[in-house]
């Protein structure tokens, strides 16, 4: 088969379209012709290098966020059937330990992510546990599928499994434009909350309202005035800021007393400084959201296919055309995901 192999650290020179094998089902797996794989920032961090996930390996196949077709089932598989359409959860556990009994796979020591330090999606075709392909309705396009997988989790988990967002909430979504938050824009939305999107340009600040924010900030000036203006002096119910350093002191001066601030990221820097007295006189809370868990992952996507909510994709394209285009570290100004089509 075809696929976008990873042979060194680097530029886009360091993956090449290769011929390699195709996959073989496990007992409990099955072979599914991919459909379409979206472009994570992983991706990106790991082809640049050094690999990000314990086991990371060259050669390496990425591509975490898949939807396809299922092809080949294992021996032992009954829960799906060659021509499923399916859409892939990434995260595999052992199975047996207590993380992975209690559905916390993404802290099992054994974890292995499929495009991370296994196998993935920039291939024609990708084996994996035949629990991990889960149903696609028909009135839902593949390449709409493989945009949900990670982005979703992780916002379904921040928004309502630790954010608790309600409708009585406000809540300050930073990076609006992200793919992350153009879910939990939507997820918020849904529980009736009132929307604050913050955003570095009016192109992503547009996208964020055509999702339903209500009020529209601009990152690049004082977010705490207008986010009070907006609550009528109270402040922000909930902030869900995977930004990290660069939006920190602004993320918890918009907050209302007792509000919670959810941490789910750092892209633009893991340390920070903070005022004991602020936190603890103010009540504020500091809510840590990391690796989503098998629940998460079901219930959004039954939320996601029971309609309403939808995501953006910024572009589609081969494997050919996938680092050399998208792959300069630019594509954080794109709003949307890039799917890539074997
Ligand atoms: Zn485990």
């Amino acid at each position: 088969m075809r696929a976008l192999v990873q042979t060194a650290f680097g530029g886009p020179e360091a993956v090449a379209v290769q011929r390699v094998p195709e996959p073989e089902p496990g007992p409990h797996d099955v072979v599914v012709r991919v459909a379409a794989c979206a472009l994570n920032r992983l991706d990106l961090l790991q082809r640049r290098g050094p690999g990000m996930l314990p086991g990371f390996s060259l050669p390496h196949i990425a591509g975490m966020d898949i939807a396809g077709h299922v092809v080949a089932t294992g021996a032992s598989v009954t829960s799906r059937a060659v021509g499923d359409r399916v859409v892939i959860d990434p995260t595999v556990g052992c199975g047996s330990c207590a993380h992975c009994l209690a559905g916390e796979r993404g802290h099992c020591a054994a974890l292995r992510v499929i495009g991370g330090n296994a196998p993935g999606g920039y291939a024609e075709f990708v084996a994996v546990p035949a629990g991990l392909a889960h149903p696609v309705p028909d009135h839902v396009g593949l390449v709409e599928a493989a945009a949900l997988p990670t982005p979703w989790s992780t916002a379904w988990q921040a928004t309502y499994r630790v954010g608790e967002v309600g409708p009585d909430d406000c809540v300050v979504v930073q990076a609006a434009a992200s793919s992350v938050s153009i879910a939990a824009i939507q997820l918020a939305k849904r529980a009736g909350a009132r929307v604050v999107a913050v955003a570095s340009t009016d192109e992503k600040l547009a996208a964020a309202a055509g999702l339903g924010a209500d009020l529209l900030l601009r990152g690049d000036a004082p977010i705490s005035g207008p986010v009070r203006d907006f609550t009528g002096g109270r402040g922000a119910d909930v902030v869900l800021d995977h930004v990290g350093a660069a939006t920190w002191q602004r993320s918890l001066d918009c907050l209302r007393i007792g509000g919670r601030l959810v941490m789910f990221g750092n892209t633009t820097g893991d340390e920070v400084s903070l005022s004991l007295a602020n936190v603890y006189h103010r009540g504020l809370r500091l809510l840590g959201s990391g690796a989503y868990t098998a629940d998460d992952f079901s219930l959004m996507l039954d939320t996601y296919f029971s309609g309403g909510l939808r995501t953006l994709v910024a572009a589609e394209c081969g494997f050919e055309d996938l680092h050399p285009t998208f792959g300069r570290g630019d594509s954080r100004s794109l709003v949307g995901r890039v799917l890539v089509r074997p």
